[in-house]
C-alpha cells in the first residue's frame, strides 16, 4: 500500500501529523482487541497507549514487511496479554471467565423466547469470555475484525493451519452457547458421517473447501437436518460477530488518550 508506506516514512521522520493519522486510523481496532481480552475499558485504554508508545520507539526499524496495522495489532495483543496474566497472578483467580459463564447460564431466557439482537450480543460477549484466549483471539480477529486468515495468523504468531483449527473450534463452541440450536447429528447421510461433515463447517462457510469436498458436504447437509441447523447457526454466529465491529474507542477516552500520548512523547523528546 502506497499510502501506508508514505505514512510509515512520515512517522520515521517524526512528523506529528503522521502520528495523529496513525492514531485515528488504528485506535478503534486496537481498543476492541484489548477490550476483548481484558473486559475493562481502563485496562484496554492503557494497552492501546502502550502500543502507540511502542510504535514511536520501533518505527525507526520498521521495514514495512508486515503492515502497520498488523504490527500494531500484534503489539497491542501482547500488551493486553501481559496485563491479563499479571491480573490473573495477582488476583490468583480467573474471576472474569467464571463470572461471564455464570451470567450466561441465566435461566431467564427459555428456548421458546425469541432472542432479540441485544440478547444475542450479550450472549456472544458472555460466550466469548468463556473461551480459552487462543480460541477467542482466533475468532475475534477473523470474525469480529474481519482479518484474513493470514493476517490473523501473523498477529498471533501461529501458522495459518493452526489458526483455522482454532477458528473452527471457537465457532462451533460459540454457536452451541449462543443459539439454541441442537447439537450436531451422529448419523451418516450421503456417504458422509455427521462428524466429518461438521469438521468441514468452518471451511465450508469460508468457501475454502475443494470443489469435490464441498459437493460432498452439501449432499450430506441436504439430507441431514441436524447438520443443516449446525451450518445455519454457525453462519448466524459469524454474522453476529461481524456486528461487534461497531464498538469504538469512546470519544472522551480517545481525546484523553491522545493528549496523554502527546505529553509522554514530548517529555521523551525533551529528555533526549
Ligand atoms: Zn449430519
Amino acid at each position: 500500500m502506497v499510502d501506508e508506506r508514505s505514512l510509515i516514512q512520515r512517522l520515521q521522520r517524526g512528523d506529528p501529523s503522521a502520528f495523529r493519522e496513525a492514531f485515528e486510523q488504528h485506535k478503534d481496532r486496537l481498543y476492541r482487541l484489548a477490550l476483548n481480552l481484558l473486559h475493562d475499558p481502563d485496562e484496554a485504554e492503557d494497552a492501546v497507549q502502550e502500543a502507540f508508545i511502542s510504535l514511536t520507539r520501533g518505527i525507526a526499524d520498521f521495514e514495512g514487511r508486515s503492515q502497520l496495522g498488523t504490527w500494531l495489532y500484534r503489539v497491542t495483543y501482547n500488551a493486553a496479554l501481559q496485563r491479563l496474566r499479571r491480573a490473573r497472578t495477582t488476583q490468583g483467580i480467573v474471576s472474569d471467565d467464571s463470572a461471564a459463564a455464570e451470567r450466561f447460564k441465566d435461566p431467564g431466557a427459555g428456548p421458546e423466547e425469541r432472542l432479540d439482537a441485544a440478547e444475542l450480543r450479550r450472549r456472544l460477549d458472555a460466550a466469548m469470555a468463556t473461551l480459552p484466549d487462543s480460541l477467542r483471539m482466533a475468532f475475534f480477529l477473523r470474525d469480529v475484525e474481519g482479518l484474513s486468515t493470514l493476517e490473523a495468523a501473523e498477529t498471533l504468531g501461529v501458522t495459518e493451519t493452526a489458526l483455522k483449527v482454532r477458528l473452527h473450534r471457537a465457532r462451533l463452541a460459540l454457536r452451541e452457547q449462543i443459539t439454541d440450536a441442537p447439537l450436531p447429528g451422529t448419523t451418516t447421510a450421503a456417504g458422509m458421517s455427521c462428524e466429518e461433515a461438521v469438521s468441514h463447517v468452518s471451511d465450508y462457510l469460508d468457501g475454502t473447501l475443494a470443489d469435490d469436498m464441498r459437493a460432498r458436504v452439501e449432499a450430506h447437509v441436504e439430507r441431514c437436518e441436524h447438520c443443516r441447523i449446525t451450518v445455519d447457526s454457525t453462519r448466524d454466529t459469524v454474522a453476529l460477530a461481524g456486528e461487534r465491529r461497531a464498538v469504538v474507542l469512546p470519544a472522551p477516552r480517545s481525546t484523553r488518550l491522545f493528549s496523554r500520548l502527546q505529553a509522554i512523547l514530548a517529555a521523551r523528546a525533551s529528555e533526549a
